[in-house]
């Protein structure tokens, strides 16, 4: 890999999917494109680049296996573990809550009788898609967390090592929204974020965050405005200025966006030469020029 780059947006919603798609498209024109998907909880990606995920590999995690012949009760291991995954009747044996065990294994090494093992459960799952659309080639790595799991962390890593692993020029990250630690990881070696907001109060609030994340992270961010045109833009290119930083693109709100995703087309591809299409293409233009 030799250029990373984020998408992200402190508020869900905002279009950061689509940004990060469009910019995919674009600059796979002229460099080989990965695009990560570690929104893992609702990834859109392949939704919006209209393409089934293909190449799937579990992401696994350890789980606790405890033999009962040597455990003597002493709850240690109900103390260490801090998800709460373990529970003990009074003076009793403990037992697993598998949903709420993050694999961390602290109850493994601290279980002084060595009766518990490690056992293992899917968490979830990354996928590898490469994706056509509309003759542009791009590789989609996408991470998705399995259904009424809550450890999100082990598949947003999964999925990131899996995109770096395939990624031999740009790595495009498209993060979730907010700015946890899953942001975080998504975002680690980056050398450049683009955050995604709107004129709104919620959109500018949220971009607040996003951007004291990236300056905590040393992560140049330049911000793009979607939606631009739904409320008075003045405090987003203010707060932008006050994180040292600038709007570097103002992308309309327009019913042609809407129609491309009626449709499944990017809007670079459907309508390259909309008002939109033209705000999403200089986006590209500017990113191919500093990468
Ligand atoms: S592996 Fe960690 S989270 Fe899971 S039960 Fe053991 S201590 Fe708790
Ligand atoms: S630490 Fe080991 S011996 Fe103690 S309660 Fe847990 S499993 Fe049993």
């Amino acid at each position: 890999m030799k250029v990373k780059l984020g998408v992200t947006g402190g508020k869900g919603g905002t279009g950061k999917s689509t940004v990060a798609t469009n910019l995919a498209i674009g600059l796979s024109e002229v460099r080989d494109v990965v695009l990560g998907d570690l929104d893992v909880e609702d990834p859109v990606d392949h939704i919006l680049l209209n393409t089934e995920l293909m190449g799937e590999e579990p992401v696994k995690i350890m789980l606790p296996v405890i033999d009962y012949s040597k455990c003597t009760a002493c709850g240690v291991c109900v103390k260490v573990c801090d998800t709460g995954a373990l529970l003990s009747p009074k003076g009793g044996k403990p037992f697993v809550l598998p949903r709420l065990c993050s694999g961390c294994r602290a109850c493994y090494f601290a279980c002084p009788e060595k009766a518990i093992s490690e056992g293992g459960r899917i968490l979830g799952y990354t996928y590898f898609t490469p994706a056509n659309v509309d003759g542009a080639q791009i590789k989609l790595v996408t991470g998705l967390l399995r259904e009424g799991e809550e450890h999100t962390s082990p598949v947003v890593l999964a999925a990131r090592a899996r995109a770096e692993s395939v990624a031999n020029d740009v790595l495009i990250v498209d993060t979730s929204a907010g700015t946890g630690n899953n942001i975080s990881i998504a975002l680690k070696g980056a050398s450049l974020a683009i955050a995604v907001t709107e004129p709104t109060p919620l959109g500018i609030h949220d971009l607040k965050s996003i951007l004291e994340l990236t300056q905590v992270m040393s992560i140049e961010t330049w911000v793009v405005e979607n939606r631009w045109g739904i409320g008075p833009d003045d405090r987003v290119v203010e707060t932008a200025r006050k994180y040292g930083t600038k709007v570097v693109v103002k992308i309309p709100y327009a019913r042609e966006v809407v129609e491309s995703y009626v449709k499944g087309i990017p809007i670079i591809k459907y309508m390259p030469d909309s008002r939109a299409g033209e705000a999403i293409r200089k986006l590209v233009s500017i990113v191919k020029e500093v990468i």
